[in-house]
Parts: structure tokens; C-alpha cells; sequence
């Protein structure tokens, strides 16, 4: 099944004309990201700088930003992750094998066209933490975790706090 309404930008034609996209995306159209999500209100913000470099590599750079709202990992209760990260791709195209220099992560192109939605969700499935978890205050499931942590209670903790106090 197709969804609907996705973006098909074409990188090649875009890099050509050293075009920059910006914009943004609703999180209910990144089918992936949903699947992860508590909640799919909100959207992604994202801006896309599309070139050719000095090797003739054709890349996409930018960023994006998105507050995810998503289940803790600790005690299961909705939590609001903000994530934001810097793009920076390079198109492989599957005709012309070359090696890619490290500054990019490679981008595999079928036909030429890529949606916004499928590169987007990308990026965020890469930022996204392994275990995202609320701040220890804000955790109702915090308190389990802390009786493994008496560092609290440690003498250490009250010398930590009188050499900052200095
Ligand atoms: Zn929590």
C-alpha cells in the first residue's frame, strides 16, 4: 500500500539548481515514526540544502527539529522528547559505484526520487535514543531505580558538594 500525499523530491535535479527546501511535515505521515510514537500530533520542521561538491558528489545537508511524544521506558508514561539533528547525505547512485568520504552518510537513490517522508523518518529513527526515559524527578518509575543508586545517602555525595562550595 502507498500512503498518501508523500513528497517525492528528486535530489539529483534539486542538487543541480542548488535548491533548499524548507518546511514542514506532519508526524502522521511518517508511517515508521508512528509506530514508535504515543501520540502522532505534531509535525517535523526541516530544512534541506541540496548540491554538488568539489568530487562531484551530490549531497543533501541541513536539519530538522521535532518533539516527539513518546512512551518512558521506565514507568511506560507519555513524555515529550525533543530531538534535533544535522543532515548530511551523500547519493549513491546505484549505476556508478564510488566510495563515499566519511563526512557522508550514504543515501541509496531507486529511481532517482526519494520522499521527503522517507528520509525524514531516517534521520529521526537514527537520533532517536535506544531507551529514552524521563528526567529521574519527573519518572514515576524512578523510585524502583533508585533504591539500586544509594549514592544519595553516600558521604561522598556531601564531600562532592563541599568541594563546590569552595
Ligand atoms: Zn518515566
Amino acid at each position: 500500500m502507498v500512503p498518501p500525499e508523500l513528497h517525492l523530491i528528486n535530489p539529483v535535479q534539486l542538487a543541480e539548481k542548488q535548491e533548499r527546501l524548507t518546511g514542514t511535515i506532519p508526524l502522521s505521515a511518517l508511517q515508521r515514526i508512528r509506530e514508535v510514537l504515543h501520540d502522532d500530533k505534531g509535525s517535523i520542521k526541516f530544512e534541506l540544502h541540496f548540491g554538488k561538491d568539489e568530487q562531484g558528489v551530490i549531497f543533501i545537508q541541513g536539519k530538522f527539529s521535532v518533539s516527539l511524544k513518546i512512551k518512558c521506558q521506565r514507568c511506560l508514561q507519555p513524555m515529550e522528547l525533543p530531538l534535533q539533528g544535522q543532515i548530511c547525505l551523500g547519493i549513491i547512485n546505484r549505476n556508478v559505484a564510488r566510495n563515499l568520504s566519511d563526512r557522508y552518510e550514504p543515501l541509496t537513490l531507486n529511481d532517482n526520487e526519494i520522499s521527503l517522508e522517507t528520509l525524514l523518518e531516517e534521520e529521526i529513527l537514527l537520533a532517536l535514543p535506544i531507551a529514552p526515559v524521563h528526567e529521574r524527578e519527573r519518572c514515576k518509575g524512578s523510585r524502583i531505580v533508585e533504591e539500586y543508586r544509594p549514592e544519595h545517602d553516600s558521604p561522598f555525595a556531601v564531600l562532592k558538594n563541599l568541594n563546590r562550595n569552595k
